[in-house]
């Protein structure tokens, strides 16, 4: 099949498989080529709509061949893609195999920005394999300094047990890229002592790592990045059996990492952290931050975010136009600049004006989400149809967990875009729930539910409808007020 002409999307990721599995159904007649350097591709299992715009499904890693076989116009081949001839039309692959496409997708993800390269004593975390590396270093471990404050760096910082953690950030507050230092605030009593009571099953988003000997490709691409729930049922132990302890170092970033030999030719006094370290106590390695804060530890997790692979794509030959953040520009056809290449998932940049309360993020929920949009569009241009932009593209909207809470994000949740001009409503029960609420001229921006508010269908509906809401003022979160009935 992949001999003759055919749709080929490239990446086995959620954006790609998204993609693929969409083709298959709207495309029945067409031949589809998922092209993936991963020997495992991802898969959207138990989907649930939990609100309008919210969704709930659990991802597993599967071997291409349950792909084929259960969509039978689909071709799956393994294999890393090293060229792409747009006036041919046609890829090239690894293997020295050339597929002639119609349409191309690339959903080709992001890489880890690791902060020291080639150091083996600094791991990112990405994929299935960069997990398991990180276990097997843990457990060995009595230190770890994370440096990073995004959503997989919070997660560790959690996670974490039997080993000191040192969590370098370069922000005023914890899990900035996520929420304000507000926000932060309700977190930080559960950086230290036991974890979260509430830590029980919850209704969310699920990530399940299949083990299995063949889940290291050889060819030099990674495979897909983990997602949600990737650190659940994934024991994240050290060799000190002690409380958890979190310390963080604020506003500042790794200057240097030194040798023990390094500590020692330039007399380099080391800070000492509790009762766990005397002036005998040697490390694998040391960090100097930028506050002059000089710590030993076992290993350093880079958790500081994720390049798009668009820059590696433009090494492929191809004028792809690439936007500031390194994503491969698409519109709101998620068309690239090329003819008849699209691009979804991690490695695109979404260029589109954006609708008013939307925003990328480089997450799950929408790579799937564009991943189908792209088939969608796929589609609509071989049948000369004109298509609008799907309406998950609306309303930003996330579920996540942190510090074992329920987090979900809606519209401008932390006033993205919104400059000075708006309020902030706020209300707390400490360890329990955490509710912001963002108004602009009485209207609802955004907000942030943290535990089991039950608000989000109504917020939801408030973003989107853009009701004017002055006149309840401070009532809104009143808990007394049942909100739903007045809005529902
Ligand atoms: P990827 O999953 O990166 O897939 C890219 C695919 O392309 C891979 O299969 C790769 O092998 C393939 N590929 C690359 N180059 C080539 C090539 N040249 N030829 C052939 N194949 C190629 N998101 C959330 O929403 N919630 C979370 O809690 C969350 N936690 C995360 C935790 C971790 C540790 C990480 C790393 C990410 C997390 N994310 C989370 C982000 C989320 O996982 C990504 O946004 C999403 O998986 C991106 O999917 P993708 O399909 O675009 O890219």
């Amino acid at each position: 099949m992949a001999d003759t002409d055919t749709i080929v999307v490239i990446g086995g990721g959620i954006a790609g498989v998204s993609c693929t599995e969409t083709l298959s159904t709207l495309c029945k007649n067409e031949s589809i080529t998922l092209v993936t350097a991963s020997p495992l591709i991802k898969a959207v299992t138990n989907f649930k709509q939990i609100s309008r715009r919210l969704e709930e499904f659990d991802v597993v890693e599967n071997p291409s061949s349950e792909l084929q076989e259960e969509h039978r116009n689909v071709t799956v081949l393994q294999a890393k893609v090293v060229s792409i001839d747009p006036l041919k039309r046609e890829i090239v692959t690894s293997n020295g195999k050339t597929v002639p496409y119609t349409k191309l997708c690339i959903c080709t993800g992001g890489s880890p920005k690791l902060i020291m390269k080639d150091d083996p004593n600094v791991i990112g975390i990405r994929d299935t394999e960069s997990v398991s590396q990180f276990q097997t270093k843990l457990g060995g471990s009595r230190r770890v300094i994370i440096v990073g404050n995004g959503g997989i760096a919070t997660e560790l910082a959690y996670e974490i047990e039997d080993c000191e953690v040192v969590w370098a950030i370069k922000d005023k507050s914890i899990s900035s890229t996520f929420v304000d230092a507000g926000t932060a605030q309700f977190f930080l009593p559960h950086l230290s002592g036991d974890k979260n009571v509430q830590d029980g099953p919850m209704k969310r988003v699920k990530y399940t790592v299949k083990p299995s000997p063949a889940s290291s490709s050889k060819s030099g691409a990674k495979g897909g990045a983990l997602g949600p729930d990737w650190s659940l049922g994934i024991p994240m132990n050290g060799q000190v059996q002690r409380s958890r302890h979190v310390r963080v170092e604020y506003e500042c970033e790794i200057k240097e990492i030194l040798s023990l030999a390094e500590i020692r030719q330039r007399n380099l006094k080391v800070d000492k952290i509790g009762d766990m370290e005397d002036e005998n106590t040697d490390w694998p390695v040391y960090a100097l931050l930028t506050n002059d804060k000089m710590y030993g530890c076992d290993f350093i997790v880079s958790a500081t975010g994720v390049v798009p692979n668009g820059n590696k794509l433009v090494t492929l030959d191809l004028d792809l136009k690439l936007a500031a953040d390194g994503g491969v520009i698409v519109n709101n056809c998620m068309k690239t600049n090329i003819d008849h290449i699209y691009a979804a998932g991690d490695v695109c940049s979404a260029s589109w004006d954006w609708a008013p309360h939307w925003l990328q993020m480089r997450l799950w929920s929408q790579a799937r989400q564009m991943g189908c949009y792209a088939a969608q569009c796929i589609k609509a241009d071989l049948n000369d149809e004109a298509i609008s932009l799907d309406f998950c593209f609306e309303l930003f909207a996330h579920v996540t967990k942190f510090f074992g809470y329920k987090v979900i994000l809606l519209g401008k949740f932390n006033g993205q875009g919104l400059d000075d001009g708006y309020e902030i409503l706020l209300r707390m029960t400490k360890g329990v729930e955490y509710i912001k609420v963002i108004l602009k001229d009485g209207r609802m921006q955004g907000a942030i539910l943290i535990g089991e508010t039950d608000l989000e269908e109504t917020f939801e509906n408030l973003i989107l409808n853009q009701l004017d809401l002055s006149r309840y003022g401070e009532d809104l979160l009143d808990p007394g007020i049942d909100i739903d009935d007045y809005f529902d």
